[in-house]
C-alpha cells in the first residue's frame, strides 16, 4: 500500500474520529510551559490536563501535532530517521480509555488500515509491565520472540526534567524479517524503525525525582509521520518520502547535482537542507525570529547550518545568475508550499518568513566569506604540520577554534564539521578553556553564551531569560580582518 504523507495524515485523524476522540489542531511550536524551550511532543498542549490542572474539555482527543527536537540535531542526515522538525501524530485520553484500548486500536491502525504486514511488526515494553506485555502477547497474539521488555531509557517516557509520564510500548517495523529471530536488537538503525509509541501516563515526576500517581490514568501517544510515510512509501529514508524529498530536490537543483547519483556524503547535506529549511520556515510563522538567545538562537542555527552546507555543495547565489542573491529563500519556497498542507496559516506569512530567511542569510554570508579564509589557511597548516611530525593526526587547537569564533563569529561546530570534512581533528578541551579564560576576563559575565558541539542548544536553554550573545556583530566591527 502506498499513501502520501497528507494521506497518512487524514486517515490516523479519522481513525480515530470514528473511535469517539476529538479531532484538534496542533498547538504552536512555542510551547506555553517554561520547562521546555520548544514543542516536542504531542502530549505538551494537554500537560495541564494530565496533571489535573485544567479540567478536560473532552475525554479523548486526536492530533497531527508539529514538532521540534533540537536534541535530534546532530542525528539529521546521520540516521535515516531523525529530523529536527517532525509531525507526532497522537491519541489521547484523559482519564478515559488506557492500556487495552490503546494497544488493541494502535495494532488495528497499523494493520489494517496501514496494512503494515503482522509479522514484520516487532513491540517493546516497559520491562516490570506484565499488563502490557499480556495485552500485546495474548490477547493481539504477539508473539513472545518479537516482545522485548526494555528499560528506563527506551521505555520509561517523560516530557522533561518534571511533568506526567509514565511506562510505555512501541511499535517497530521490521525492514528485514529474513533475518530472523536470533540476535534482532531493535536499537539496530538499519534493520528496525521505530514508529508509534504508547505512553501509560499514570506518574508525575516531581522537582524531588520522585514519582506520584496522577489522579487519573492517561494514554498519551505519538506516531512519527515522517516514518510511517518511509514505510508505506518504501523509501530508504525518511527524507525520500513525499514530505521533504521536494526541498531536497530544489537544493539539487541549484547545486546542479543529482540527489540520486551522489555519494552518502552528499546525500547527507541535501537532508540537512532539507530539514532546516522545514523548521526554519515553521519557526518563523510561529513567531521565533533570527536572535541571539534562547528559541530564536535556535532559528538562528538552523539557518546558519544550511547556509553553511549549501556552500559546501557549490551553492552560492540564487540559481538566478544572481550571485549576491541569497538562496536559501528559493529552497524556503518549497518548504513553504509543503508546509501549507500541515498549516495554512503558513502561506498567509509567507512574505514575511521569506524576508527572514534573507537578512539571516546575507548576514551570516559576510561573515563566512572572512572566517573561510581563515579556517582554510589553518586546515592547511594542521594538516602540513602534522604531516612533518609523523603520522600523527592533525588538529585545530583550542586557540584556533577560539579565533574563529570570538574574531570570525564561526559556530565550533562549524569548524568542526569542516575539519572532520578534512581528516581533522578538534581540540574541544583546549576550546572550552579559552572560553573558560574569556568568561573569566569577561567583566558582563551573564552575556556569555556557553557553546558546545553535543549539546548546543540544550546548553542555550538553560539561559534563555539572561543570556545575550555577543558574537558575530558586535565582535566583527571590532575585529581587524586582512
Ligand atoms: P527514537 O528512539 O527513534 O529517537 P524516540 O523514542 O525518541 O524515537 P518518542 O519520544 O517515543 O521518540 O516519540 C514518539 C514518536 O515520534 C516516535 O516513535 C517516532 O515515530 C517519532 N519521532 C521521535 N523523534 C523523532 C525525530 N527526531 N524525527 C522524526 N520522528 C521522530
Ligand atoms: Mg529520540
Ligand atoms: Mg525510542
Ligand atoms: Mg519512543
Amino acid at each position: 500500500l502506498y499513501m502520501s504523507g497528507n494521506a497518512i495524515r487524514q486517515r490516523f485523524l479519522e481513525f480515530y474520529a470514528s473511535r469517539g476522540h476529538k479531532v484538534l489542531p496542533s498547538a504552536s511550536l512555542v510551547p506555553d510551559d517554561p520547562t521546555v524551550l520548544l514543542t516536542i511532543a504531542g502530549m505538551l498542549q494537554f500537560k495541564p490536563i494530565f496533571l489535573g490542572r485544567a479540567s478536560r474539555q473532552v475525554a479523548r482527543a486526536t492530533t497531527a501535532q508539529r514538532c521540534i527536537r533540537t536534541n535530534d540535531v546532530e542525528n539529521v542526515g546521520r540516521t535515516s530517521r531523525h529530523h529536527t522538525f517532525f509531525e507526532m501524530l497522537g491519541n489521547f485520553s484523559f482519564g478515559d480509555y488506557f492500556k487495552r484500548e490503546a494497544i488493541h486500536w494502535a495494532w488495528e491502525l497499523s494493520v489494517k488500515e496501514f496494512m503494515l504486514p503482522a509479522e514484520r511488526l516487532w513491540i517493546s515494553v516497559f520491562k516490570e509491565d506484565d499488563e502490557a506485555f499480556n495485552i500485546w502477547h495474548d490477547e493481539v497474539g504477539v508473539p513472545k520472540e518479537r516482545i522485548k521488555r526494555m528499560g528506563e531509557d527506551d521505555n520509561f517516557w517523560t516530557s522533561g526534567p518534571t511533568g506526567p509520564c509514565g511506562p510505555c510500548s512501541e511499535i517497530y517495523y521490521d525492514f528485514y524479517p529474513e533475518r530472523g529471530y536470533a540476535n534482532a536488537d531493535l536499537g539496530d538503525d538499519s534493520r528496525f524503525i521505530e514508529f508509534y509509541n504508547l505512553v501509560f501516563m499514570e506518574f508525575n515526576k516531581t522537582e524531588a525525582g520522585t514519582l506520584e500517581p496522577l489522579l487519573q490514568k492517561n494514554i498519551d501517544t505519538g506516531l512519527g509521520l515522517e516514518r510511517m510515510a518511509r514505510i508505506l512509501q518504501k523509501v530508504p529514508n525518511n527524507y525520500e518520502t513525499d514530505l521533504i524529498y521536494p526541498i531536497i530536490e530544489r537544493a539539487s537543483e541549484l547545486a546542479n547535482i543529482s540527489y540520486m547519483e551522489s555519494d552518502d556524503r552528499t546525500k547527507s547535506h541535501l537532508k540537512v537542507i532539507g530539514d532546516h529549511m522545514r523548521a526554519v520556515v515553521f519557526l518563523i510563522s510561529d513567531g521565533v525570529l533570527p536572535s541571539n538567545i534562547g528559541r530564536g538562537y535556535v532559528v538562528r542555527r538552523l539557518i546558519r547550518r544550511a547556509v553553511r552546507t549549501g556552500r559546501l555543495l557549490g551553492i552560492r547565489g540564487d540559481g538566478k545568475g544572481n550571485m549576491e542573491g541569497a538562496f536559501l529563500p528559493v529552497i524556503a519556497e518549497i518548504a513553504i508550499q509543503l508546509a501549507t498542507d500541515i498549516d495554512p496559516y503558513v502561506s498567509e506569512r509567507s512574505t514575511c518568513i521569506l524576508e527572514e530567511i534573507v537578512r539571516e542569510e546575507q548576514r551570516f554570508v559576510q561573515t563566512l566569506e572572512r572566517g573561510e579564509k581563515l579556517l582554510d589557511q589553518l586546515l592547511r597548516i594542521a594538516l602540513s604540520s602534522a604531516n612533518e611530525n609523523g603520522n600523527r593526526r592533525a588538529c585545530l587547537s583550542g586557540k584556533d577554534l577560539f579565533l574563529l569564533y570570538d574574531t570570525y563569529g564561526f559556530p565550533v561546530e562549524i569548524t568542526a564539521e569542516a575539519a572532520e570534512e578534512c581528516g581533522v581533528s578538534i581540540d574541544m578541551e583546549g576550546f572550552e578553556l579559552e572560553m573558560e579564560n574569556q568568561r573569566r576576563q569577561s567583566q558582563a559575565a551573564h552575556n556569555v553564551v556557553k557553546l558546545s558541539v553535543g549539546n548546543i542548544v540544550a546548553d542555550d536553554s538553560k539561559g534563555i531569560q539572561h543570556t545575550e550573545f555577543l558574537g558575530y556583530e558586535t565582535l566583527h566591527a571590532l575585529a581587524t580582518v586582512e
